[in-house]
């Protein structure tokens, strides 16, 4: 059995019965208010971050990044469905937290988007999050061997990884989380945890801002290669990661220092 795999959603199965999901929309569905404008500029920066993770290999033609409105907590911003590498400001939809549009214009959003609108309806700490299938993490959410912070920019992971099995409370599916049910589920496993894999799938990053969200899933799939380096290094014996108390003294200085990263990032994709 291993540490984190989530074993609990089958317990609460039943609530679900009664959950409503209104995602769906429907042709004669009113159409949500939205929770206001916002200055340009913050659409700018979803859409740098969607060509950032592009750029930093998180995200190829898949995958995806939001950021709850700031002045508006129960709405959120991400791109309608496209390649992440060609967002631009001009593609940012708005969405309630149960994924629903908040425009009419016949533009699609993700088939995931309920991974993001049910995280922002639980954790009102969180105000970015990000999805993506990178490539070194899927491995960690096929096998016992838990994923942990090997070095201080991976600090957040040392509070441990959880492992979201859509097959324990969905059986077989297509594996995407595609309504509010699942958005839930996997909301759920996340819990307070920064990072959540997705087993035979992917992972979700979170972060109280924008870069920090960016930031954590960079160093997610970073630190996943380290740690496949160091377990073929090791032979697979002892590896000497970051302790607790190391992890919150780095992730503490991770916080600011971030936002160096972000910066050049941005610069990379056209952005600055
Ligand atoms: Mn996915």
């Amino acid at each position: 059995m291993r540490l984190f795999r989530c074993a609990c959603e089958a317990a609460f199965a039943g609530s679900f019965a009664a959950y409503s999901p209104t995602g769906a929309g429907g042709a004669s569905a009113p159409v949500p208010a939205s929770g206001g404008p916002v200055d340009r500029s913050v659409l700018e920066d979803i859409a740098a971050a969607s060509r950032i993770l592009a750029d930093q290999g998180v995200v190829d033609g898949f995958g995806h990044v939001s950021m709850r409105h700031p002045n508006a907590p129960d709405r959120f911003f991400m791109s309608r469905a496209l390649a992440p590498a060609l967002v631009t400001a001009d593609d940012i939809m708005e969405f309630t937290l149960d994924s629903v549009a908040c425009e009419d214009k016949g533009r699609s959003g993700f088939l995931e988007r309920f991974i993001h609108g049910q995280i922002f309806k639980a954790r009102p700490d969180v105000n970015a999050v990000v999805h993506s299938h990178s490539p070194s993490v899927i491995p960690f959410g096929l096998v016992d061997a838990p994923l942990r912070a090997m070095f201080h920019n991976a600090a957040f992971l040392s509070e441990g990884v959880p492992v979201f099995d859509i097959f324990e409370q969905f059986g077989a599916t297509d594996m995407l989380v595609g309504n509010n049910d699942k958005g839930v589920a996997l909301a759920r496993c996340l819990g307070q945890h920064s990072v959540c894999l997705m087993r035979a799938h992917g992972s979700v990053a979170v972060g109280p801002s924008l870069p920090m969200a960016v930031f954590r899933a960079v160093y997610t799939e970073v630190n996943a290669r380290v740690q496949t380096a160091a377990t073929l290094v090791g032979g697979g014996g002892r590896i000497a990661g970051l302790n607790g108390e190391e992890a919150a003294l780095a992730d503490a200085v991770n916080l600011g220092a971030g936002m160096r990263a972000w910066e050049l990032w941005k610069k990379r994709v056209g952005a600055a």
